[in-house]
């Protein structure tokens, strides 16, 4: 049987380190660091998402700044918004939440954010460094460090070993390969046109599961032992909940618990790092500002 990996408990140690460096800048530096959520319009899931971030903030000692926009705000007003926050200097991370009403381009926006306070990591010029050698992002994105920190943190090797993402986006899969890659892992990438994926992801030592599939990676596909993160986020019916749904991932997690050496859960695997990281990133983007 697998080690299931405690995503809650990892991030809860997570969270209990940003609180500790948190109170250390306050008192050695009376800085606090400061996190701009920027929220446009009222859509359900993504007013979800800020009030858990903001409440997260608060938890560990840092100011959050609620930006909250009306739906029909012009793309250049937003700019304008993400310009005054990259000149105030109580923000140290600026988060734009995603996705945006459709009127406005998603790409431009995040490439206003000044990248010293680009702390979701998603500014062309920190992912461009994530996958030069030799060079160095100021933020890596929040899901993809967390699958690393889930990794290192259950004493799984990367250095050396065949590695396997399912699934290339911008957000979690392009970045996940690229810190894989950093880390010494002989990295694939298998996406939607990848054909017989189950014999590229027998091969794998690690597994990262990022394609938005319930249940698509079966015990069969994984080599005995090997380490699978999988972050898909997949709600699927189930009429025997109050709720009428439940969220599974892209690991079809009976079948694959008998066959590899470490698993996460869903939820409670790489859910809650997002979150602890973004707090990580947040601090690391205020230490940054004391040293210049
Ligand atoms: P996305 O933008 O929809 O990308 C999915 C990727 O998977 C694409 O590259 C796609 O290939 C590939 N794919 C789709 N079906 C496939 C198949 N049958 N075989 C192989 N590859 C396939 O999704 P995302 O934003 O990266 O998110 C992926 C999953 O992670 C979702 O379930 C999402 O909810 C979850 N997620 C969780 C967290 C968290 O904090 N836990 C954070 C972010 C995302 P193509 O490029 O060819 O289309």
């Amino acid at each position: 049987m697998a080690q299931i990996i405690d995503g809650k408990a990892i991030a809860a140690d997570i969270r209990g380190e940003v609180a500790a460096e948190v109170a250390a800048l306050s008192s050695a530096h009376n800085v606090v660091p400061g996190l701009a959520v920027v929220i446009v319009g009222s859509r359900k899931d993504s007013q979800t998402y800020v009030s858990m971030k903001r409440k997260a903030c608060a938890e560990v000692g840092i100011r959050s700044v609620h930006v909250d926009l009306p739906e029909d705000i012009s793309e250049l007003a937003l700019v304008a918004e993400v310009h005054r926050l990259n000149a105030d200097p109580a923000v140290h991370g600026i988060l734009v939440q995603l996705p945006l009403p459709k009127h406005i381009n998603e790409e431009k926006i995040l490439s206003e954010i000044s990248i010293e306070k680009d702390v979701d990591g998603f500014h062309p010029l920190n992912i461009g460094k994530l996958a030069m050698k030799g060079r160095e992002p100021l933020f890596v994105p929040c899901t993809p460090k967390g699958c690393m920190e889930l990794l290192s943190r259950s004493g799984v090797t990367v250095k050396g070993k065949r590695a396997v993402v399912v699934g290339r986006s911008n957000i979690v899969g392009l970045p996940v390969s690229l810190l894989l890659l950093k880390a010494d892992a002989t990295v694939s990438i298998v996406h939607s046109r990848t054909p017989d994926p189950e014999s590229i992801v027998r091969e794998a030592d690690i597994v990262i599961a990022a394609a938005g599939q319930a249940m698509m990676i079966k015990g069969d596909w994984i080599k005995p032992g090997a380490a699978v993160i999988d972050v898909g986020t997949n709600s699927v019916d189930d009429p025997t909940r109050k709720s009428g749904y439940r969220l599974v991932g892209d690991v079809d997690f009976a079948e694959v618990s008998k066959v590899a050496g470490y698993l996460t859960p869903v939820p409670g695997g790489v859910g809650p790092m997002t979150v602890a990281m973004l707090l990580k990133n947040t601090v690391d983007g205020a230490k940054r500002g004391i040293v210049e």
